[in-house]
């Protein structure tokens, strides 16, 4: 079709102009459900493909009211400031159950949003955890082929989602409030593990209270194994509000990738992270096959009702139905 083929192609020149317009049409059609656009943004995809892969992939979490927004903007101005250019996108599943996401409101990054060396894009709506990530991944190669060199990726912690951008950063920033000892007690130890840096922000409000948190939180990381040996995980505070401790977290994350870099750990991370990438569409799509295949389908209840009523062992069940699905 002629229609699809310039459609493709106007994509493409405009992505590789760094126009955000069509940047902003190419990950809609990304996100479209229709086999039809998915055939095509999975051309636009691999035509794009060797212009990505070369910026500096940022995650970011924090439990709401953190202050995420509020960091991602300073931070993102000071970026441009700096000459880079910064894309901010969001995983947040969630955002299919309330109908908006984390940051559908724009005026939440008023400056960041209506920069023109930046790019806020919302969450993609609806769908599992999976689909939405593999989403956020696809359009983070786009937005690096477009010429945005920092990339953000912004989470709250919601059903396992920031171990899932952990897994598609190179860094990954941990927000937290100068909170109590019994909080801090209370936080998922398996965020704390794959924090490269944590921030105790608001420290304008009561300095006391946050270098008593960051100190805190200093013992705990001690005990954790880093997620990274190269790399002994930081934490200081901040005020995203004031914008003290932003140049810092700059400073340090280059120096985090030096290290890495200087000790071949960063291609590799990026490597092992393309890998677990492919896993999950290979099992993502074995299981799709698996729910779809009609010899299943046909046996699947009765099946199911015969374990859980005791009269078949899951083993056995588990069996049948992967014989079902070989056979068919
Ligand atoms: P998010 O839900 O994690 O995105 O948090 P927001 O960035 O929306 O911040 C929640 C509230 O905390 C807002 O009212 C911010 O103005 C405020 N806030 C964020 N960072 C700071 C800070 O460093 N100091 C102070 N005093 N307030 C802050």
């Amino acid at each position: 079709m002629p229609g699809a083929e310039s459609m493709i192609e106007e994509l493409r020149s405009g992505v590789l102009a760094r126009d955000r317009r069509a940047l902003a049409k190419s990950i809609t059609l990304l996100e479209s459900q229709h086999p039809d656009h998915q055939a095509k943004a999975r051309e636009l995809l691999d035509s794009l493909l060797p212009h990505a892969g070369r910026s500096l992939r940022i995650g970011v979490t924090g439990n709401p009211g953190a202050g995420k927004s509020t960091l991602i903007e300073r931070f993102g101005l000071a970026l441009i400031a700096r000459g880079h250019r910064v894309a901010v996108l969001a995983i947040d599943p969630s955002s299919s159950l309330h109908g908006g996401s984390i940051l559908g409101d724009k005026t939440r990054m008023e400056q960041l949003s209506v920069h023109p060396a930046a790019f806020i894009r919302p969450s993609p709506s609806g769908g599992s955890l999976g689909g939405v990530a593999s989403r956020t991944r696809e359009a983070m190669l786009l937005c690096e082929a477009a010429g945005f060199d920092v990339l953000i990726v912004e989470t709250m912690g919601v059903g396992q989602s920031e171990g899932v951008v952990a897994s598609m950063t190179d860094v990954f920033v941990l927000l937290h409030l100068p909170n109590s000892g019994d909080e801090l007690q209370a936080m998922k130890k398996g965020v704390l593990e794959l924090a490269d840096f944590v921030l105790v922000n608001k420290s304008d409000l009561d300095r006391v209270a946050a270098e008593r948190a960051e100190r805190q939180i200093a013992d705990t990381l001690h005990f954790l194994q880093p997620v990274e040996p190269a790399w002994r995980p930081e934490v200081y505070t901040i005020s995203a509000l004031t914008g003290d401790g932003i140049d810092k977290l700059w400073s340090r994350i280059l120096v985090y990738r030096e290290t890495l870099q200087s000790t071949g750990k960063w291609d590799k991370k990026r490597r092992n992270q393309a890998l677990t990438w492919m896993w999950q569409i290979v099992d993502e799509a074995l299981h799709a096959r698996f729910h779809s295949n009609a010899a299943v389908q046909a046996q699947l209840a009765s099946i199911a009702e015969h374990v859980s009523n005791g009269a078949i062992s899951a083993h056995v069940a588990a069996t049948r139905l992967l014989t079902l699905f070989d056979s068919d």
